[in-house]
């Protein structure tokens, strides 16, 4: 089944843009997902299609019409009933691998991207709408981070990726970083790849790099130590790969 993206933008022709490329441009052209592109300029009323105005309370800058944003949301709440709609916006809940995965399970995503100073708050009021963060900086559209977050659904996608499995591997789903990776040449600049990788041993490797899973996590991401304390008991998901040692 395909999996359906609708993504609201002032800037249609930003899509599928990278998401044209690679695993994912060739997930959609084989129709394992599908982008639509919906104009919200289309859902303005005026002679001069605004969609936006000066911020209530003053201030610099414009900020997005509710009246305008949700004609162009119910359009696509009913093309789309039970496709979640998110609307991407710094003041959001962050984007974490978990939501990935809910959302890459479900049926698609359709996704309000901002522009100017942001979205008029009564919009997130009175409509269905989960307000989704890319990170702690502030981007000048929606648009990018849309793509950040449909990239991420995409390649989850049942058969975008080569291997089954390596999506389970990976950073973040066992609540830590994933262990480093190292290919030939053996030696490099003086540097060896670590001994044990080279052993043949599967159990001293995935003992190895879990043991580098938690280290790392620990040293450069505090908080996602926190977050997942119990998490470091996961099997060590390395030990799974076909290819290891050869
Ligand atoms: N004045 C706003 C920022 C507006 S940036 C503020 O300070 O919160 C314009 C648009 O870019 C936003 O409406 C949003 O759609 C998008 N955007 C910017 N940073 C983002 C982020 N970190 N995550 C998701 N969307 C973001």
């Amino acid at each position: 089944m395909t999996w359906r993206a609708s993504v609201l933008t002032l800037y249609p022709e930003m899509f599928p843009g990278p998401l044209g490329q690679s695993l994912a441009g060739r997930a959609l052209a084989d129709a394992t997902w599908s982008l639509d592109r919906v104009q919200i300029r289309d859902f303005a009323t005026d002679k001069h299609r605004s969609v936006d105005d000066t911020p209530a309370g003053g201030g610099a800058g414009m900020v997005m019409r509710a009246d305008v944003l949700a004609r162009a949301v119910d359009h696509v709440l009913e093309q789309r009933p039970g496709v979640p709609m998110l609307a991407m916006t710094p003041r959001g809940q962050p984007l974490t691998q978990g939501l990935v995965r809910e959302l890459a399970d479900g049926p698609g995503v359709s996704i309000l991207c901002g522009r100017f100073e942001g979205i008029d708050e009564r919009l997130f009021e009175a409509r269905p709408i989960v307000p989704v963060s890319v990170g702690d900086y502030i981007l000048s559209g929606g648009e990018t981070a849309a793509i950040v977050l449909l990239d991420a659904c995409v390649r989850l996608l049942p058969g975008v990726m080569g291997a089954p499995t390596s999506g389970e591997e990976e950073s973040f789903e066992a609540g830590l970083l994933e262990y480093p990776h190292y290919t030939r040449p053996y030696e490099w600049e003086g540097r060896r790849i670590p001994e044990v990788l080279r052993s043949g041993d599967h159990a001293k490797i995935a003992a190895w790099r879990h043991q580098r899973a938690v280290e790392d996590t620990r040293l450069r991401r505090p908080d996602l130590m926190e977050r997942h304390g119990d998490a470091p008991g996961h099997p060590p998901s390395g030990a799974r790969r076909e290819n290891e040692g050869k």
